[in-house]
């Protein structure tokens, strides 16, 4: 077999009124963030699916679910930390990382490298293998009317043991 496994992640949250928005493992001023049981990190739930599914582990929900207290407002950074070391423990690290947001609101492209940095450090690697994208829905859909997020993400990992 290859020494190489490549996964892919997506997942979408609602933006709501009363929630700090907590995007890439960063709190970014806004007016509305991201609904859900846990922080609602749609980049880094994105990112934690391509690890899992580069391995074929299943997905965030399968390991981390919406119905364990444990994970209420859970910070997202941890579910990726741990996420990190089932792929360590499988004997792989990452090669690199690509992914791509999608919000109509707020410019996301003056903290991409923050959230660069945070997501490096979690996946104990450089800025350099950490690509992070924002894109816009050009106002069509509930994306495009501020209601949601998507994110996606690409990952190649590497067997090193
Ligand atoms: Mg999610």
């Amino acid at each position: 077999m290859l020494p190489f496994r490549i996964g892919f992640g997506y997942d979408t949250h609602k933006l709501v009124e009363g929630r700090d928005l907590i995007l890439g493992g960063i709190r970014i001023d806004y007016e509305r963030g991201l609904l859900g049981h846990s922080d609602a990190d749609v980049l880094l739930h994105a990112i934690c699916d391509a690890l899992l599914g580069a391995l074929n582990l299943r997905d965030i929900g399968f390991h981390f679910p919406d119905t364990d207290p444990r994970y209420h407002n859970a910070d997202s950074k941890v579910l990726l930390r741990d996420t990190y070391a089932l792929v360590k423990a499988k004997g792989y690290r990452l090669g690199n990382l690509d992914s791509t947001v999608i919000a109509e609101q707020p410019k996301l492209n003056p903290h991409i490298p923050a959230m660069q940095a945070v997501i490096a450090e979690l996946l104990e690697t450089d800025v350099e293998v950490i690509s992070i994208k924002a894109t816009t829905h050009e106002k069509t859909d509930a994306v495009g009317r501020g209601e949601s997020m998507i994110a996606q993400a690409v990952a190649l990992l590497m067997k090193v043991e």
